[in-house]
């Protein structure tokens, strides 16, 4: 059986976190299993990559960033109707995540630390 080649079974993913030990442990644990993961360390750098790639199945968005917040990133892609439709999960440590979700008018949010279970879960439910 060819490993190589069965390991990159699931949806296209882009993960906007500004913290680089984060970053690079998500991104990890879901190219492990099976994603293909987009990584950006800051809303500005995730648009351009949307601007110039095939739309990824979900944008994980950190809210506290550096050169453009997560914010200011939804404002961006929510008046680009080529990029609005995309489906935004936040990830957020703030205990109001929810609030902070719908007003955003995001599809859904975790809570910092990310529990995997839950994460895969979401991934799953978005058909990624
Ligand atoms: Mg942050």
């Amino acid at each position: 059986m060819d490993n190589s080649a069965s390991r990159i079974s699931r949806g296209r993913l882009l993960l906007v976190e500004d913290d680089a030990d984060l970053r690079q442990s998500l991104s990890d644990l879901l190219r492990d299993a099976g994603f293909e993961v987009a990584v950006a360390e800051n809303g500005l750098v995730a648009l351009t990559y949307l601007e110039d790639s095939p739309p990824p199945c979900l944008v994980l968005l950190d809210l506290m960033m550096p050169v453009m917040n997560g914010w200011e990133f939804r404002e961006a892609q929510t008046r680009n109707h080529k990029l609005s439709d995309i489906p935004v999960v936040i990830l957020t440590a703030d205990g109001r995540a929810e609030l902070k979700a719908e007003s955003l008018g995001a599809a859904g949010y975790l809570r910092k630390p990310i529990e995997v279970a839950r994460l895969l879960g979401m991934l799953a439910e978005y058909e990624c």
